[in-house]
Formats: structure tokens, sequence, C-alpha cells
């Protein structure tokens, strides 16, 4: 509460510096220091990184990334979107960390999201072997621009602000590209996919959910998209916004997501 009156009242930069110059406590164990995390709270949870379906991120069979680079899934039904970085699962504690940044308000936790997911994009590029014939964007998982999932007015409205959108500016900044939020709209307000269980319905669910405006429609031809996210459950909403934008001549699309459902 005080969190969000301060933000609407102070400019962004300076309440930024105010937080830096605070002494904190990290937010999963307590102890007290400059760190959102602490090093022993991310070296506990954090630290073990095993392989992952390229396309969907997925944890594969063989974990150390012996096996394909797809799983099966993607492998039986095709995906819009051509990769997915995500930096961890969506199991505790990092649900919990969701949760405080969604709807606890906690914006501090972010750029820290923002940090996880530039090393899991590192490790993703160590990881896959560089083709000669592949562009260099490609390789490097680089898109030409960052967009993130819209949220609906209303929902917006109700939040104050859209998750994906915190993680995705100190994100752009760390890998120096363009962020371009106004790529999408999402024109009804659909159900949370968590909530939907079933996937027919949650396919029913998106239907026609996403839209390019027509501004930005110059912007997505041709391009390589960069897509963030906070959570990834089972694609469908990636895979949605991915179809609209591939509708729109998107060259290729990379999901960023904090965290996957396993
Ligand atoms: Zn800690
Ligand atoms: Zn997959």
């Amino acid at each position: 509460m005080l969190f969000s009156l301060l933000r609407r009242h102070w400019p962004q930069q300076q309440l930024a510096r105010i937080l830096a110059a605070m002494p904190s406590c990290c937010a999963l164990c307590g102890q007290s220091g400059k760190r959102v995390i602490c090093d022993g709270c991310s070296k506990c949870y954090f630290s073990d990184h095993p392989a992952r379906c390229q396309q969907c991120a997925n944890l594969l069979p063989q974990l150390d990334g012996s096996g394909p680079a797809l799983c099966g899934n993607c492998l039986k039904q095709p995906r819009a979107f051509d990769a997915t970085i995500v930096a961890c699962d969506y199991t505790a504690p990092a649900d919990q960390l969701i949760l405080a940044l969604k709807f606890g308000g906690q914006l501090a936790l972010a750029p820290v999201f923002a940090q996880m997911l530039c090393e899991a994009r590192l490790r993703q590029v160590s990881r896959v072997s560089v083709h000669p014939e592949l562009p260099a964007d490609l390789a490097a998982f680089l898109p030409d621009i960052l967009t993130v999932v819209p949220l609906s007015a209303q929902r917006l409205r109700q939040r104050g602000f859209n998750q994906a959108l915190e993680i995705a500016k100190p994100f752009a900044r760390m890998l120096g590209l363009g962020l371009q939020h106004g790529l999408l709209l999402r024109q009804r307000d659909t159900l949370p996919q968590s909530q939907v269980p079933d996937l027919e319905q949650r396919r029913r669910n998106l239907r026609q959910a996403f839209a390019v405006p027509p501004a930005a429609v110059a912007q997505i031809r041709g391009r390589h998209i960069g897509v963030v996210d906070d959570v990834m459950t089972t694609g469908e909403t990636l895979h949605a916004l991915a179809k609209t934008l591939r509708r729109h001549g998107a060259r290729r699309i990379t999901n960023f997501v904090f965290a996957r459902t396993p």
C-alpha cells in the first residue's frame, strides 16, 4: 500500500535510488543486506539449471541435455513461437516471489527476475551449438525488439501495473534492446489460464484475445520479436500471442519467461 502510494507520487528513478539506499532484507529468508535475494538463497534455490526444451522450456528427460532439443509435446504439436528461455521452475519459492510481485506490489523483485533471465539466456547460448548457417541473433537468442504479454485494460486498472512490463523494462536495459509494450493489445478479459483446467477450454478462452494496433504493424513484419512474461503454465497464452504476431509477419518469436510450471 505504502509502496504503491510512493510510486504514484515520486518519479520512478528517484524512488529507485531511495529504495536502493535503504537497508533491506532478503525476500526469502529475511536476512538483512543490500540484495533482494541473498547469495545463500540464490545458491540454495536457483543454482540448478536442468536441460529444457528449446521451444517451450519444458524439462527434458535427459537432464544433462544429451537428448533431443525438443520435448515430446513440441514434436507432436507445433507451437507458433520458436524458442522459450526461462529462469526457473514455477515451484516454491519462485511461486511466492511471483505472488509478492504480482499481488504484493513488490516491484523491487522485477529487476532480480530480469537479471536471472539474462543469465538463463547466456546459459542457453552456451548450450546451443552455434550453427554457422544460423544468423547470429538466433544463436544468441537476441530479438530485434522486446514486447510483453499485455493485460486487459480492466485488469491493468485493478492491479495498477503489468508485472511482465516491470520485468521487461530492466531486462531490455540489460540486453540493450528496445522495448515496445504497445505491440499487442488484450482485446478482452480472459479467465486466468490457471483457472481453466481443460486444454480445449483454454484455447477457447484465448481465441481472439490479442490484437495488433494498426500503428504497431510495421514494427512486427520481418522482425525477431522477444515476448516477456512472468509465468508460463501450458504455453497456450504465449502460443495464441505468437500466432497473432505471426499473422502480422513476425520472422521469429522468442519467449523470455521468469518461471515455468514443470
Ligand atoms: Zn536469503
Ligand atoms: Zn517443448
